[in-house]
């Protein structure tokens, strides 16, 4: 007989989210923080008037239907406004599409590793979490994975580029995986990373959700559009299933000011869309500064690459730390870092050089 309010037993089985480190000041040298995945570049010239005029009507509930911004996505994307839910980040879809779609003890099935959000969206909701492992070379196993369904999954997370790991799933892997899954199972493709794809046979999201009832895309204004602090990315899907996204989304999530911002960078969708050529040239040069090094990394599209460094992860990690560039380390398995500016980007190299062949 407990004398206390007791939370769900499965809120003390809630992995911690590790947020990525910010830098720690050091005298005498710039330090970057790669350990977030986040978009270098300040906001683009008139996004952040757009905000601060919105800044002015805080004393008022924002729009709950967010309807310019459903307006300007349902434009971009040429996918009715009913076929599409906003939410604070696209973190906060993958807990909305876990409650509107498990009960407890449903499965929910992923790579890992993978995103680290998953985990801790399904077991708050009570679901089952069903790992399955990434191939040697960071790639989702997508036969594992649809092995792996059973009567109780009702959801399967495909994470394209898979962070941490980078690769991407192709159009045909996807194909051939939606084939073999139940129609009744929802398939997530989280593109989180979709602007930074470069490759043969990529995945088109949209073209893929319009051929099946049980696709939906997640994607976000976070990484690509340079909005991370705002909090705003969006689902695709067929009208029931975005209709249960939204049906649960916390009502007014999605700030004014994050509309405008967002809204503002669709506008001047162009230039960003150049930073991200920028930044996909900048991980070209990473990968063949590393490969000149001696360290092949996973095909990475989106905005990072993968160091599977096993044991030495965190000390790597402290090395990078002293070299003033922080990454993101998963202990005994590997390091995240993030492609930001050239200068970050060039101690990187420079780090898993001396690190590979001490001088
Ligand atoms: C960064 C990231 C997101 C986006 O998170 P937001 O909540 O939109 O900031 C979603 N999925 C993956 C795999 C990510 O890496």
């Amino acid at each position: 007989m407990t004398t206390s309010p007791q939370p769900r037993p499965a809120i003390a089985r809630i992995p911690p989210y590790v947020a990525g480190k910010p830098p720690v000041p050091r005298e005498g040298m710039t330090t970057y923080k790669l350990s977030s995945n986040e978009n270098p570049y300040p906001p683009l010239p008139g996004v952040v008037e757009a905000a601060e005029a919105a800044v002015r009507t805080m004393n008022r509930y924002p729009d709950m239907g967010n309807a310019s911004l459903y307006a300007a996505l349902s434009a971009k994307l040429a996918v009715p406004t009913d076929h599409l839910a906003l939410a604070t980040g696209s973190v906060a879809l993958i807990y909305q599409l876990v409650q509107a779609f498990c009960d407890p003890d449903d499965e929910v099935v992923f790579a890992w590793r993978s995103f680290e959000a998953y985990p801790i969206a399904v077991t708050a909701a009570s679901a089952r979490l069903v790992r399955v492992p990434v191939l040697a070379d960071g790639r989702h196993d997508l036969d594992a994975m649809a092995a792996a369904v059973t009567p109780r999954t009702r959801v399967v997370l495909v994470c394209t580029p898979n962070n941490p790991t980078g690769p991407a799933v192709t159009q045909s892997e996807l194909d051939a995986f939606l084939a073999k899954v139940p129609p009744q199972v929802l398939v997530v493709v989280d593109e989180a990373y979709v602007e930074f794809v470069r490759m043969d046979d990529a995945v088109d999201g949209v073209a893929t959700y319009r051929r099946y009832d049980n696709v939906l895309l997640t994607r976000t204004f976070s990484k690509a559009y340079g909005l991370a602090g705002f909090r705003v990315g969006y689902a695709v899907g067929p009208a029931a299933l975005a209709g249960a996204l939204r049906a649960v989304s916390l009502p007014f999530g999605v700030s004014g000011v994050a509309q405008a911002a967002a809204l503002a960078s669709l506008e001047r969708e162009d230039e960003l869309l150049e930073r991200v050529d920028s930044l996909v040239a900048e991980r070209e040069r990473v990968v063949a500064g590393l490969a000149d090094a001696g360290w092949q990394v996973p095909e990475p599209q989106g905005n990072f690459v993968w160091l599977a460094l096993g044991e030495r992860t965190l000390e790597f990690a402290a090395a990078a730390d002293e070299a003033g560039i922080v990454v993101r380390p998963f202990a005994g398995e590997g390091a995240r870092v993030t492609v930001a500016e050239p200068e970050a980007n060039d101690r990187l190299v420079r780090l898993v050089q001396d690190w590979v062949s001490p001088s």
